[in-house]
């Protein structure tokens, strides 16, 4: 399947720079927008609102490394208006091919459509020296910076530049909806720093470094990952390790994505009596997140059980309220 899928992909990549010499954008057009996972799919509504149209690449239950390309993304790309990506080298696995084989150089790097949400975003963990052995998937630092607190107003920002970069007629309506959506965070973002403070020093244990910008914000303990570097799988001496550290630190939380809910995480479960709490990594891989706020949400309350925290009661929606009998 996947060598078919890679042939039609070869022969895209040959067809598209031919056949589909983009037709330029009339005014009032709607933008097409591809974006490399559904968060930033959420975030590109809010600021585009009725002037564009958005598709992702990556869908919710998946690893972020290890996304397939379809020819269904080839084609996208090659109508697209933009490409909003994370960057920091997350979509390496699958961004370059598709760039180089939709013949649209709008959406390449420099190019007028390419967004880049991680412009002027601090990376944290940047590796000294790049070494093959160490793990290749991280070259630039973290890449997941989707999961910190702080991102939705971080891309809001550069998807708006980037839009109004492309149709400047529209630049206050985007301006505007950005500026919404930044208020509308006030919210939850209140709601979310009132569960970090009582997150600060907890201990935990994580598959893949990607709870790592959430964990910062907060002051969390990382204890150790079971990768032994990103993409580098567990080896039992690692594994071993990580259970003496758990053991002797008292760590009893292993978070984990649904990608990685594996064998070596419940290995390490039983040894040590830990929890297994399942994280979303994206919008749409559990159901109720949607949205990046509320799959931040629901980042924060199922951290927050695992650690025996008390969530806030969540005030009734006026239509499940009991009617009132006179
Ligand atoms: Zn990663």
């Amino acid at each position: 399947m996947r060598l078919l899928q890679r042939l039609i992909l070869l022969l895209l990549a040959i067809v598209l720079p031919w056949a589909s010499a983009r037709a330029e954008r009339s005014p009032g057009d709607k933008l097409k927008v591809v974006a490399t996972i559904p968060d930033l799919v959420d975030l590109v509504r809010e600021v585009g609102g009725e002037r564009v149209e958005v598709s992702t690449i990556a869908r919710g239950k998946e690893n972020l490394h290890n996304v397939i390309a379809r020819p269904s993304h080839l084609v996208a790309l090659s109508k697209a208006d933009a490409l909003v990506q994370i960057g920091l080298s997350l979509e390496t696995a699958y961004i370059p091919g598709l760039l180089e084989g939709c013949g649209n150089p709008q959406v390449w790097p420099g190019g007028k459509g390419f967004i880049n949400c991680s412009d002027g975003w601090e990376a944290i963990q940047v590796p000294v020296v790049l070494s093959r052995q160490g793990g290749d998937l991280h070259p630039q630092g973290n890449p997941h910076m989707n999961l910190d607190p702080r991102a939705g107003r971080h891309c809001v920002k550069r998807i708006c530049d980037g839009l109004s970069k492309l149709a400047p007629e529209w630049q206050a309506e985007f301006e505007a909806r950005r500026d919404a959506y930044l208020a509308k965070l006030e919210a939850p973002e209140k709601r979310w720093a009132a569960l970090g403070e009582q997150f600060k020093g907890r201990k935990f244990v994580e598959y893949h470094q990607e709870y790592n910008y959430f964990a910062q914000h907060y002051g969390l303990a990382l204890v150790a990952n079971l990768e032994v570097k990103p993409g580098i799988p567990p080896t039992p001496n690692h594994l071993a390790e990580v259970i003496e550290k758990m053991k002797a630190e008292q760590c009893d939380v292993i978070v984990t994505a649904l990608w990685s809910k594996n064998d070596f995480v419940q290995r390490v479960a039983e040894a040590t009596g830990a929890k297994v709490v399942e994280l979303p990594n994206m919008c749409g891989g559990i159901a109720g997140t949607d949205t990046w706020i509320e799959m931040m949400d629901v980042l924060h309350e199922r951290l927050a059980k695992a650690f025996g925290i008390p969530l806030p009661e969540k005030p009734a929606p006026e239509a499940q309220k009991p009617t009132q009998k006179p």
